[in-house]
């Protein structure tokens, strides 16, 4: 009998475990693949290291939250942190710019490249920071008899709550390349700005800005971390099996059964593993409200990804790489996101890991993964499609870094499917629940769930999509679950995470 079990071990599942862990509980989580990490654990190829999917860490300074909680976890020097130069480079038909941290800086760069829009440019980065301060400011809970207080002291957050970025971008400028100009990060959250929430896009801009970080050696690393930090404290990992159930007793969650029939009693169950699939598949309809399933069947998932892995000889660097290079094909993103439903690449980024993190390939090489925005369904199997696709993909960034095509010693391209292989993530979803309006902020699925005993961590509850939100959820999680338990508050506390009142 365990106190707590967890299912899964991405970002999300490792926090939640290893913090409830720390805090003295019996802890079991249960991973069905071979390793940690969910969308964090690396994958090898020979002599290179590739990270499936991510490549930007926020929040890497030594005085923000992740590196506090890696700290209480006992396990801060397993995790480094290396600073990212530069923000990103945006390679549009016909014209690119580089942007730097800082929003004075990054402001002051769209500015010089539309001093005709200098004016609006200024305040709509303004309005970006002061959406962001007041989302964070916001208390977690707004009770009805609180919503008019809330709406004085929030004024910009209510004013927006429902629009998308286009809404916002519309009211701001006339001209389509400006508006895509400013736009361009968009798909880091997998939602074209016409679709996409705009305090989350506040939200991520303000957030990236303050500097970003990649782990030395991938985002392995810090899963990897996390899973030692779990150990350290006493808490037990089965990798390679799956959940298949989550028991249901006197109208509470009692533990989980494994595929091959094993039963693990639990107090309570977290769990990180994909939402809809944990409520209909493990859960069960009959134990859930049904006002509560119908919603859930309502929300929509993320894009997915295809991702093209590349290891070349050539000097990325010196060809003008940065960490991370968007490569927009049409001034238009919402013709970019025609191409994405379509099954042509969009939505594309490049990062060249080995500059922050050398060690990934052998010396005098570098990785180079390009990340698109996909769809699962292109109405004809991947399997079909990818060569061409892969095809496409090289000639978008031959322009960028000439000679790429030929440079290149090793190349493969992971599918939609092949990211719902490796995490169970429903259609391959790289974000959990589509960034739109009517599904974050308190939308997004709560960490509490109406079947007592069961909570969710990571991509698909609040605070959202990515990494670092993910380890938020981690910790949220793990100090609701004590509390329902009244087994009291978590012992670790940040200025972004005060203690629970
Ligand atoms: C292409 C791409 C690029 C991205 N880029 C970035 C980036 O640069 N920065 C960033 O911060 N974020 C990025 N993200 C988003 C980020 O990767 C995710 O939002 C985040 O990692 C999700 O973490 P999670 O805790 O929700 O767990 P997941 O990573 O979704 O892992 C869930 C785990 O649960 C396991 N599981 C599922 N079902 C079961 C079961 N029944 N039994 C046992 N185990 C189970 C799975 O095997 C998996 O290991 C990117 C995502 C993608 C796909």
């Amino acid at each position: 009998m365990y106190d707590f079990v967890i299912i899964g071990a991405g970002i999300g599942g490792l926090v939640t475990a290893a913090s409830l862990a720390r805090s003295g509980q019996r802890v079991l989580l249960v991973e069905r693949t071979g390793g940690v990490g969910g969308y964090a654990r690396a994958f090898r190829r020979g002599p290179y290291t590739f990270d499936p999917a991510m490549s930007v860490f926020p929040q890497g300074h030594d005085h923000a939250l992740p590196a506090a909680l890696l700290e209480w976890l006992g396990v801060r020097d397993e995790c480094r942190f290396v600073p990212l130069d530069s923000n990103y480079k945006a390679v549009f038909p016909g014209f690119e710019f580089e942007t730097p941290f800082g929003l004075a800086e990054f402001t002051d760069v769209h500015c010089e490249l539309f001093p005709e829009y200098a004016g609006p440019l200024r305040e709509f980065f303004a309005l970006c920071k002061r959406l962001h301060k007041e989302a964070h400011d916001l208390p977690p809970r707004v009770g009805l008899a609180g919503l008019d207080e809330a709406a004085r002291r929030f004024p910009v957050l209510f004013r927006y709550a429902k629009a998308t970025t286009a809404d916002v971008l519309d009211e701001y400028f006339d001209d389509p390349v400006v508006k895509s100009a400013v736009s361009v990060l968009w798909p880091y959250l997998g939602s074209p700005p016409s679709r996409l929430d705009f305090v989350t896009f506040s939200t991520i801009l303000n957030v990236y800005l303050e500097g970003c970080f990649y782990p030395e050696g991938g985002f392995q690393s810090l899963a990897d971390a996390f899973h030692t930090a779990l150990r350290k404290a006493g808490g037990e990992v089965v990798l390679g099996r799956t959940v298949t159930r989550i028991l249901v007793e006197d109208g509470r969650a009692a533990g989980v059964e494994l595929d091959d029939g094993e039963v693990v009693r639990a107090g309570t169950v977290v769990s990180n593993a994909d939402a809809t699939a944990t409520f209909t598949e493990l859960v069960g309809d009959e134990h859930l409200p049904s006002g509560f399933m119908k919603r859930l069947r309502r929300m929509t998932p993320s894009t997915s990804a295809a991702i093209v892995f590349m290891a070349t000889g050539m000097d990325l660097p010196g060809a003008g790489a940065v960490h991370e290079v968007f490569r927009p094909l049409h001034l238009d993103h919402e013709e970019t996101y025609r191409d994405v439903l379509a099954g042509r690449p969009g939505g594309m980024y490049g990062t060249v890991p080995t500059i922050a993190s050398p060690s990934m390939a052998p010396e005098g090489q570098h990785l180079l993964t390009v990340h698109c925005t996909a769809p699962y369904d292109i109405g004809r199997p991947w399997a079909d499609e990818v060569k061409v696709y892969e095809e496409r993909v090289l000639d978008a960034f031959e322009p960028v870094f000439p000679g790429l095509r030929d440079s290149l010693v090793h190349l493969e391209t992971a599918t939609p499917r092949a990211l719902e292989r490796h995490t169970a993530n429903r259609a391959g979803a790289a974000y959990g629940w589509a960034n739109t309006p009517n599904q974050t902020g308190a939308k997004r699925s709560p960490h509490v769930t109406p079947l007592k005993g069961l909570l969710l961590a990571g991509h698909w509850t609040q605070p959202g999509t990515g990494s670092l939100r993910a380890l938020v959820s981690g910790l949220h999680t793990a100090q609701l679950a004590l509390l329902e338990r009244d087994l009291g508050p978590i012992e670790f506390t940040h200025p972004d995470f005060p203690p629970a009142s």
